[in-house]
This record gives C-alpha cells, sequence and structure tokens, in this order.
C-alpha cells in the first residue's frame, strides 16, 4: 500500500495529535503523531503489519489517506471530473429571454453601454425573445427530452424580470413537455431583486412556475449598495425594495441567496449587511460573497478596483467566521472543499442563450455575437467557425497544465475558471480561494466538529 498523493498533515495545540485531510475525498481525521509516519514513507506491505496497526491502516484506507499500490490516483481524478463532464442525464440552459436592464451597476461585465465589437448594446440585438426565438427554444427542448434529459434552467439577464411574461410563458410550455415525457424540470433565476416586490404575483408566479430558488444580489449596508447598484437614468437607490422582495421570497418558502459582489470599495461594509440582515429576521437566508473580476473588455475601467483571489479568500475567511457567530443559517456548516466539477461552459447540454437565439458557453459572453456557439434555431446547419469554437470550450481541461496536473489542490479546484484560464490569464489557470485558505477552512471545520461532538457526549 501507499499513501495517497492528496493528503494534507497539519499540526494540533496538542502535540500528540494531528490533522490528515485529503483532497480527493475531502476525508478528514484526527490521528497520533506517533502513527503518522506510516503517511511518508512510499510504500508499505499491509501483510507485515500487526493486528492493530491493520485496523489504522483499514480507516485511513476508508477516508483515502492510503491506497492500494496499484492506483493511479491522477487517473482517478480525470475519471471523476469527465464521467461528470459527459453525464447526458441533464441539460443545463442559462436563458436570458432579455438583456435589457433597470440598473446601471458600477461593474456590470455585460455593460449595455459599452461598444466593444461585438458586444450588446450594437442595436441589433433583439431587447425581448420573440415568439419564434421561442418556438425554436421550445423545439430544442422537445427534442432533447426525447432522450431522457432532465432540465434545469436558470432565467438571466440583463434583468429577467423585465420579461417575466416571457418566463411565465416559456416555463408553463416547458413544464408541460417535460411532463409529457416524464424527465424532471427545476429552475432558478438571477435577478436584481427590484421587481419582486412590484406586483404581488410576482414571487406566487415564480412558485406557481417552479422556480424554487432565486439569487438576488445586495453589496452592503442601504448607502454602499446604492453606491454601486443603482437604477439606470435616475440612479435612484434600490436597497429597500430588494430588500422588501427578499421578505416577500421568505414568505413564500422560495430558497434565496443573497450575493455580496465585493472588491476594494466595499469590501470593510460587509458586516454592518449583516447587522441589517439580522435586524429584518434575514438571518436564515443563505448569504455568500462573490469577487468583482474583470471579465470583459468593458470591465477594464473597473480592474484597479478588484481585489485578487488572495485576498479574496482572507476576506471569505473572516465572513465566514462572522456569520456563525451572529448566529447566520449559512455560518452554521463551516466552508468545506468538495470535489470541484467541471464548470458548465465545458460540459456538453449545456448553454447560455441570449434573444436573439444565440448560444455561448460562458455567462460571461452572453451578447457578444464574436464568441456565440450556433444559433439555437439552426442547429443542423452549423457553422464551422462556431462549432471550432465549441469544441475549444468543451475539450478545455485542468490536465493540461502540467502546475495542475501536479497540485494537490487539484481535486478541489480543476484548474479554477475556464473562461480566465482561456481569455484572461494568456492560458495560465487562476488558482481558486483554496489555495491561499485550505488549511483554516478545514482547521475551522475541524473544531466546529469536535464541539459537536464535546456537546454531544456532555449530553449522553
Ligand atoms: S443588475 Fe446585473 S445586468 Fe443589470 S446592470 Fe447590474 S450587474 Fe448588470
Ligand atoms: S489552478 Fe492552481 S490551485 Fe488549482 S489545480 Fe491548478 S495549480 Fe492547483
Amino acid at each position: 500500500m501507499k499513501p495517497s498523493v492528496y493528503n494534507f498533515v497539519w499540526s494540533t495545540d496538542d502535540p500528540e495529535k494531528a490533522i490528515i485531510f485529503n483532497s480527493l475525498t475531502t476525508a478528514l481525521a484526527e490521528v497520533k503523531t506517533s502513527r503518522i509516519d506510516l503517511l511518508n514513507i512510499p510504500q508499505f506491505d499491509y501483510a507485515f503489519l500487526p493486528e492493530n496497526e491493520r485496523r489504522f491502516v483499514d480507516e485511513l484506507q476508508r477516508g483515502g489517506f492510503v491506497v492500494d499500490d496499484t492506483a493511479d490516483e491522477l487517473r482517478m481524478v480525470k475519471f471523476a471530473y469527465n464521467s461528470d463532464k459527459y453525464d447526458s442525464s441533464l441539460a443545463r440552459l442559462v436563458i436570458a429571454p432579455t438583456l435589457a436592464c433597470n440598473f446601471a451597476c458600477s461593474y456590470c461585465f455585460e455593460r449595455p453601454d459599452q461598444s466593444d465589437k461585438g458586444q450588446i448594446g450594437q442595436g441589433k440585438q433583439n431587447v425581448f425573445m420573440t415568439d419564434d426565438i421561442k418556438q425554436d427554444l421550445l423545439n430544442y427542448i422537445e427534442k432533447i427530452v426525447k432522450t431522457g434529459k432532465d432540465i434545469f434552467v436558470t432565467w438571466y439577464g440583463g434583468e429577467p424580470l423585465l420579461a417575466k411574461e416571457i418566463i411565465f410563458d416559456l416555463s408553463q410550455s416547458i413544464i408541460a413537455i417535460t411532463e409529457k415525457n416524464k424527465v424532471e424540470y427545476s429552475a432558478g433565476m438571477v435577478t436584481n431583486g427590484y421587481l419582486l416586490s412590484e406586483d404581488p404575483h410576482t414571487v406566487q408566479n415564480l412558485k406557481k412556475n417552479n422556480i424554487k430558488f432565486i439569487h438576488v444580489t445586495l453589496d452592503g449596508p442601504r448607502e454602499v449598495h446604492d453606491s454601486r447598484r443603482m437604477l439606470k437614468g435616475s440612479k435612484g437607490p434600490t436597497f429597500d425594495r430588494i430588500l422588501e422582495g427578499i421578505r416577500l421570497l421568505k414568505a413564500n418558502g422560495i430558497e434565496t441567496y443573497i450575493r455580496v459582489n465585493i472588491d476594494r470599495s466595499n469590501i470593510d461594509n460587509v458586516s454592518r449587511l449583516l447587522d441589517v440582515l439580522k435586524e429584518n429576521d434575514l438571518s436564515d437566508v443563505f448569504i455568500y460573497l462573490g469577487q468583482v473580476i474583470p471579465y470583459t473588455a468593458g470591465c477594464k475601467s473597473y480592474e484597479s478596483s478588484c481585489i485578487l483571489t488572495e485576498e479574496f479568500s482572507r476576506t471569505n475567511q473572516a465572513f465566514y467566521k462572522n456569520l456563525n457567530l451572529m448566529g447566520f443559517e449559512a455560518g452554521r456548516e463551516s466552508f468545506y472543499p468538495r470535489f470541484a466539477r467541471a464548470c458548465d461552459a465545458n460540459r456538453t447540454n449545456a448553454f447560455v442563450l441570449d434573444p436573439d437565439g444565440d448560444m455561448y458557453k460562458c455567462w460571461t459572453e452572453i451578447g457578444n455575437k464574436t464568441a456565440s456557439i450556433g444559433k439555437i434555431g439552426d442547429l443542423t446547419r452549423q457553422n464551422e467557425e462556431k462549432g471550432n469554437r465549441e469544441i475549444q470550450w468543451l475539450s478545455w481541461e485542468p490536465f493540461e497544465y502540467p502546475d495542475c496536473v501536479k497540485c494537490k489542490m487539484l481535486p478541489i479546484c480543476m484548474g479554477g475558471c475556464t473562461h480566465q484560464a482561456m481569455f484572461i490569464n494568456r492560458g495560465r489557470p487562476e488558482c481558486k480561494e483554496w489555495k491561499y485558505g485550505l488549511e483554516n477552512y478545514v482547521r475551522s471545520k475541524f473544531s466546529s466538529l469536535k464541539d459537536l461532538r464535546a456537546a454531544s457526549s456532555k449530553s449522553c
């Protein structure tokens, strides 16, 4: 047998004990330091171990800390990554019925006002999805459900609720098609949240149309949020209306996620937002931080405000501690790594659709016609250039990068964001925050498990 190449060993306050973590299985254990030597030798013979050592090795093997001599763990990682990537049982569609938006956020990568070549806002784009494109989409769905695929839709924009009638109409048709073909349909939405409370029926209709979760963004307490996410034109405030919408979602039992996009201008104000949410009885809503990244040429002017992943990682660690201390539901469980599946941009049966029926692999490219991989209504006459573009996305994998192949974080990182690796970093992968904070995150999980164990032994 041999130790896994994905083991991490960290000391504890007790010199006789150590924490071990494996990034392939994400198992975590506490072991006596006197027994750690087994994880430092290249190979050992199980048959020659004394009985009590064998029991210990059996436990280690269960957590993936030791593996059989024949195991090639890199191949195991590749196999798990590719089986999931080529899973054909589910189609994941991101659908934008409009790219119009009622907000003018300072860091928006869609930036409808940009005049980049091929970018949205050139006057050639449909503002709302037309009936023809809606029918093309339904024809496509009708075709793929016949192969037994379940359908998962994320409604996106622009601001999708500006086109809520299109969403509800399409949802009814998709529900009918999937029910007829006995496949599953589920959906979520990414919205700025402003229109959720405009009409008392909107949230009920979301529920009726199988939209099970909603992501909204609040970038800090009122004055900070309103200085970054304001109404288009009037630059009016948006915070209070969004908060009202979140309360409505909660009252209607719709799973709600609040994203806080952070950069230099609001990084110090996040905890004040937590105070506001607490005052509004919203500490059970899931909340998480997002890193503002200059994805497109339209974001160049914003680049100097963005923070690097290392700084983001430090902020995120402090944020989770704070959530826990303040009694937020999202802070109850420690932020903990898991096996990183392929990004939707690299998967088959996954694409982003704009109101013109143009398809893309990545959310950041929506509306940029030069990045389109095809037309939803014209899939049989695929143009070669678009086909090659799709192949570029589908064939991307972290195993092409020597740094990733030898990296112990590979199973939980998988080369980070593909868009960054392909277009921003000129072919270099962008390490995810685990690289900077893994030990702290695992330690915090370890402490909470210990606390739990102490509490349960006290109550026995
Ligand atoms: S709400 Fe979204 S799409 Fe609209 S301006 Fe803000 S970031 Fe851009
Ligand atoms: S991107 Fe960085 S952290 Fe991630 S697997 Fe590659 S080298 Fe490791």
